[in-house]
């Protein structure tokens, strides 16, 4: 098979691929993206985070998703029966942006793309790398076009972006259970025909089922009246709906009372789908020649909208480390990527861990709650997971726990 050269090749694109293409254009590299798919494509995480805005900024991307007119993004809400409370990221304890969009991922997906290829990175789609070799002096990647043909790259350096595909986990067995519980999602779009005045299209909003606590809706406003919604649960418990994943995500909707009289004007135009098992760990988020981003390394739940965030997060990390190995520095990927990428990660495990349990939803529908402290939660919320000057970040378990504590 005919093989090629590059300084680093992208498997994905994927916002993690784009914003790591880009930012590997701006040191001057060589990029290959390979997509397998051909854009644009449907992607579920449709709620950004603030912070996700500084990693677009990095990579010249800010003013095409600016004027692509997203639905304007400023908060969370929340609400269990009659409990409603929100979150102005605005408010916040981090520096940084406070605001951010609800993005149709085909659309965002695919502007990231052009805006990486504009920047001069090669993004090929459909074609998708099939095997790897690591053992020679630099990785190779055996690539399938669309049309059955093979090639080879040879490439100074691979960054996996590759998402749910998870092309090196699965390829170098670097897998390993995540520790959450198996859950999945049931999906769709729809026009929402939401006439209520005090709706709020600036925020997400996340329901508690309102007999199980472990099972929650999301609600999250697009511009010109559409919606993304969806519904999370244990598997055990998405599987005693029966029917099409229309259906099921329907009958699952209409049992919480305020979902339903919100979404009484609805026209449910858009098949649903359904995913399930997406939680997902490794190993090693690195090895000779490699490095994983992220829904490729891990990917822990969707409750606060992390995974883009973390995703491009990762992408600015792993540039800039690539920026000194390509420099010639002897670089440490472990102390420079890995242990640093996951300390965020693991701030966002805390709290999902605790929203499951039940201590993040007391604390969140408290009726006295002290602003210094919903501050420093709404950075955490809007992103900020790595800002070790916030308290709930440097020691998330022991604050969140005695706030529980007080809260119960
Ligand atoms: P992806 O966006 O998955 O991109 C990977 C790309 O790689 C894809 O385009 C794929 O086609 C391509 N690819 C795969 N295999 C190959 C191959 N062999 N060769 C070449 N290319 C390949 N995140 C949020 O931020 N906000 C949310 O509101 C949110 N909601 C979510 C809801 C649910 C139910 C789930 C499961 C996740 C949600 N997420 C959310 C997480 C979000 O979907 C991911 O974290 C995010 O898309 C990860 O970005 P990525 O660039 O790592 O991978």
């Amino acid at each position: 098979a005919r093989v090629e050269q590059c300084d680093v090749l992208v498997i994905g694109a994927g916002p993690a691929g784009s914003v790591a293409a880009a930012l590997l254009r701006q040191q001057g590299r060589q990029v290959l993206v390979l997509e397998r798919e051909l854009f644009p494509r449907f992607s579920i995480g449709e709620s950004l985070l603030p912070q996700s805005m500084e990693y677009l900024q990095q990579a010249g991307m800010l003013q095409t998703v600016v004027e692509a007119g997203f639905q304007f993004k400023n908060g969370a809400a929340f609400v269990r029966g009659e409990r409603y409370t929100d979150f102005d990221f605005r408010d916040k304890h981090s520096a940084g942006w406070g605001t951010t969009y609800q993005v149709q991922r085909a659309r965002f997906d695919q502007l990231l793309a052009t805006e990486a290829a504009r920047q001069g990175a090669e993004v090929r789609f459909q074609h998708s790398v099939s095997a790897v070799d690591l053992d020679g002096v630099k990785p190779r990647a055996t690539v399938r076009h669309a049309d059955g043909s093979d090639y080879v790259v040879e490439a100074g350096f691979i960054l996996d972006a590759s998402g749910f595909g998870r092309v090196l986990p699965r390829l170098l067995q670097l897998e390993t259970p995540s520790n959450f519980p198996v859950r999945g999602a049931i999906f769709t779009h729809i026009e929402d025909g939401i006439a209520a005045p005090d709706f709020d299209r600036n925020k997400i909003r996340v329901t508690v089922h309102p007999e199980h606590c472990d099972v929650w809706y999301w609600l999250i406003p697009f511009a010109a009246g559409r919606c993304s919604i969806g519904v999370v649960a244990e598997t055990s418990f998405l599987e005693k709906y029966q029917g099409s994943e229309s259906e099921r995500l329907q009958a699952l909707v209409m049992q919480d009372p305020s979902l339903r009289q919100l979404l009484q004007h609805a026209r449910w135009d858009t098949p649903a789908r359904q995913i399930v098992g997406y939680s997902a760990n490794v190993k090693s988020l690195w090895g000779k020649g490699y490095a994983l981003l992220g829904n490729a390394g891990e990917f822990l739940d969707p409750v606060f909208s992390s995974g883009v965030t973390i995703a491009m997060k990762s992408a600015s990390m792993a540039a800039a480390v690539l920026q000194r190995h390509f420099a010639g520095i002897a670089v440490d990927w472990e102390h420079e990527y890995a242990v640093p990428l996951k300390k965020g990660v693991d701030t966002f495990r805390t709290f999902v861990e605790s929203w499951y349990a039940g201590g993040f939803q007391k604390v969140i529908f408290h009726e006295q709650q002290q602003p210094e402290i919903k501050r420093m939660i709404a950075a955490i919320l809007a992103g900020y997971a790595w800002d070790e000057s916030n308290p709930y970040v440097r020691e998330s378990k022991r604050r969140l726990k005695a706030l529980e504590e007080v809260c119960a």
